[in-house]
């Protein structure tokens, strides 16, 4: 390991090899998964040297950015981990609306740096949320709705193959890798340096509504969300969070909340735009009921986070569906029953009809989007909490389209991830680019 300074990388049983691998975990519930080797890389040549001893020794090769799966898909035993949070560039061209970004920059802080320069991208709606990781699974951000997942705005990337080589991908060139990274997620077969990003004008006007209904209209309120989903003006993320307590808002009891920003050119149009919550038939019986304020993306990104706690070992798993709210409302029923004490919580996202996508491995999306975030503190609770997310998933796989690959649970629970020509074109790109299977791929499949 000649080309790797001491204190850049770890072997299993060195000292500072633990504090190495759970400092790449965000939440407290870290597998029981070793590397053989943490490389701390700072550049493409500890990148390269990494990739060589794993290859010389018989290791698989996995990636982390900003280590924000909840699965902790990079924690594989007996691997070479590059763990490129420090790869955390970004540099804007303002002119041109394009920026060149590392995998290890968060997506928070792109956001703040755009803001800073009246420009938008529809980046990750938490803090701590790499770009590595998002943008290669898809990525659902602000605005999303209007603008696609952020994987359709990287226009090209700087990657480094299995041999070692650095290759830059677009459009034109090396296609098929290009279309592995717009969507392949934790299954890509390259190690990402660099995203070269779209960007757009930062919209005039962040408005928002919030609306918390009690659990036991949870029938009226998801019939309602179901029955409007195709008509909900795109600029507003129409999500309703369920959980079972909500103290920031003054909410003791368990409740649904509808927070949902709009961005638009003005603050009328953005009112406008959410006007459509009050025709909720239940929406008298509101314990809140804020039907517009302006708001702000640290507002925004303050609020998110208490449901977030770093502090707390996180499970999750998710389904997309166009299913009526009559066959939904018995799992959701389920998953209410069994949801674990708050943060944990149960989202769902009116995210479609969605418009025709471009060509990359990112194909499966569907009108609603579900998804359940299990969080508690006690490791004795693992197994009492541990599969609520997934059982609950599993239970109502039969009304799924798939998943999506940002909230994957795909070790404890293989999900259809993309579509059957997307996967089989993902395949061959991989059998190119990484012959010998150097790159661990997607924790399960199906
Ligand atoms: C609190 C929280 C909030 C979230 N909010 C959102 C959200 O609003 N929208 C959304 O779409 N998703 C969201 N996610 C999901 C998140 O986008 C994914 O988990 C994403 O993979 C995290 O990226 P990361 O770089 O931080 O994670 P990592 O765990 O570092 O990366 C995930 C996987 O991506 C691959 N990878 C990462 N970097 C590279 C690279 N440079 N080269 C090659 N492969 C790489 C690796 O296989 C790795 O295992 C959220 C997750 C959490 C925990």
């Amino acid at each position: 390991m000649d080309a790797l300074p001491a204190g850049r990388h770890f072997f299993r049983g060195d000292d500072g090899y633990e504090v190495a691998r759970q400092g790449t975990v965000w939440h407290q519930k870290v597998p029981d998964r070793y590397p053989e080797m943490i490389v701390q890389a700072v550049d493409a040549e500890d990148i390269v040297a990494g990739l060589r001893y794993a290859k010389a020794n018989g290791h698989q090769v996995n990636i982390v950015s900003g280590g924000h799966s909840f699965a902790a898909s990079h924690l594989r035993d007996g691997a070479v981990l590059l763990d490129l949070s420090r790869l955390d560039h970004a540099t804007i061209d303002a002119d041109n609306k394009t920026a060149v970004v590392g995998p290890g920059k968060g997506g928070s802080l792109l956001m703040a740096d755009l803001e800073a320069q009246n420009l938008f991208f529809p980046g990750g709606h938490c803090k701590g949320v790499c770009l590595g990781g998002y943008l290669l699974q898809g990525g659902y951000g602000w605005n999303s709705r209007i603008y696609g997942p952020a994987c359709e705005s990287v226009i090209g990337l700087d990657v480094i193959t299995a041999d070692g080589e650095q290759i830059h991908c677009d459009a034109e060139n090396h296609p098929d890798l290009y279309f592995a990274a717009r969507g392949a997620g934790p299954g890509f077969f390259g190690v990402v340096t660099s995203f070269y990003l779209k960007l757009y004008p930062r919209p005039a006007a962040c408005g928002t509504s919030v609306y918390a209904y009690p659990w036991d209209v949870a029938d009226e309120v998801y019939t309602w969300a179901r029955g409007i989903s195709a008509e909900v003006d795109r600029r507003v993320e129409m999500q309703a969070i369920a959980t079972r307590s909500l103290p920031e808002m003054g909410i003791d009891g368990p409740g649904i909340v509808f927070a949902s920003p709009a961005f638009a050119d003005s603050e009328a149009e953005a009112e406008k735009a959410l006007a459509i919550f009050e025709t909720c038939p239940v929406v008298d019986r509101a314990v809140l009921k804020v039907p517009y304020m302006p708001s702000d993306l640290p507002t925004w990104y303050t609020a998110v986070m208490t449901h977030y706690l770093d502090d707390h070992r996180y499970t999750a798993d998710n389904m997309w569906t166009s299913a009526s709210a009559d066959e939904l409302l018995p799992g959701i029923h389920k998953i209410l029953d069994t949801m674990p004490p708050a943060p944990s919580h149960f989202l769902w996202l009116n995210w479609g009809p969605s418009p025709a996508r471009q060509d990359m491995a990112y194909s499966i999306e569907d009108e609603v989007y579900l998804a359940l975030y299990g969080s508690w503190t006690d490791a004795a609770d693992d197994d009492r909490y541990g599969n609520w997310a997934g059982s609950n998933m599993a239970a109502m796989s039969g009304l799924a389209t798939g998943i999506q690959l940002a909230d994957e649970n795909l070790g404890q629970r293989p999900a259809k991830f993309a579509s059957d020509e997307a996967m089989a074109r993902l395949d061959k790109a991989r059998a190119t680019y990484d012959p010998d299977g150097l790159f661990n791929s997607w924790m399960g499949r199906l």
